[in-house]
């Protein structure tokens, strides 16, 4: 008894405490999870089977044994299959546990007011100074095709770079700027944008206000446009062009699109847009 004690402890190691833990959590939280769901008897059942089938091979019923052994592998395709709602909902709430939203929120949400203080600064002043400006904030698309026309950056947000890359007849004050609020960068200046051929578009309105819109059919970016004639902001979204705004109305409709919400959803990441797609909306 002694050395079966002995034995025992030798093989009992830190990992396989934690390990005991985890696999009693997992078991207690399955468990709460089926008590008075329909999952509840078949689990019963599974449990009957679990013990039937060494009892019948103690028996010597060899052919109850087999039919018991292969229930059991194709019980587990079973059971995805009969309780796919319920599988669907207890992903759901894992997908709404805190730790998850932290993995599945795009970062940086505590500084999205900064920065986009920062980039309204730098478009309040531009329009004072009758300074033409194109801001592409990128969202969901890619838009590594656009970056690739311009300058590359991966620059830090800041009003005074933006005013600077705008100043007329420096380098990069031609096309437009691409930002990644999410990631926090100025990916690159000196960007060609699509040009939109809607034709409702107003003649007195050129190429940046035809980029910018064109911009916007293409991704569900988010495209701030300052006119070097008038002065006047604008932006575009969803291939629709907003023109003469104010300030404030622009930073509501960036935060709009950019935050991150309480339960954890936001306007179609990757993952968001697989299931939204699954479910036909
Ligand atoms: P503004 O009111 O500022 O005059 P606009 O809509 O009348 O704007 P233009 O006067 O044609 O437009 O502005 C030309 C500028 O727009 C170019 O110098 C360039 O910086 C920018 N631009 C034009 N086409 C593109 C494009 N395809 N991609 C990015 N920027 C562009
Ligand atoms: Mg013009």
């Amino acid at each position: 008894m002694e050395e079966f004690l002995l034995y025992i402890q030798s093989r009992i190691t830190v990992a396989s405490v934690i390990e005991v833990c985890i696999i009693a959590f997992i078991i207690y939280r399955l468990l709460l999870w089926i008590r008075g769901t329909q999952a509840e008897q078949v689990f019963k059942g599974l449990i009957l089977l679990l013990f039937c089938a060494p009892l019948c091979s103690w028996l010597g019923f060899t052919t109850l044994n087999l039919i018991i052994t292969s229930a059991f592998t194709w019980a587990f395709i079973l059971i995805v299959v009969v309780f796919q709602p319920e599988f669907r909902s207890a992903l759901e709430q894992l997908g709404n546990n805190r730790v998850f939203k932290e993995i599945l929120k795009k970062p940086s949400m505590d500084f999205l007011d900064k920065d986009v203080d920062k980039i309204i600064k730098s478009v309040k002043i531009l329009a004072e100074e009758k300074t033409g400006a194109l801001i592409v904030l990128e969202k969901n698309t890619g838009l590594n095709n656009i970056v690739d026309t311009g300058i590359e950056l991966d620059a830090e947000i800041s009003s005074e770079l933006l005013e600077n890359i705008f100043t007329p007849n420096r380098p990069l004050h031609d096309g437009a700027v691409i930002i990644k609020l999410w990631s926090r960068q100025v990916r690159a200046a000196g960007c060609l944008l699509p040009l939109s051929d809607n034709r409702a578009l107003g003649s007195e309105l050129g190429t940046r206000h035809r980029a910018g819109l064109g911009m916007t059919e293409k991704s569900d970016s988010v495209v701030i446009i300052v006119s070097e004639e008038t002065g006047h902001i604008s932006y575009a979204i969803k291939g629709t062009l907003y023109q003469d705004v104010i300030p404030d109305l622009l930073t509501q409709v960036i935060l709009e699109n950019f935050t991150v919400k309480e339960d954890g959803t936001y306007n179609s990441g990757w993952l968001r847009k697989l299931w939204e797609n699954k479910d036909g909306k």
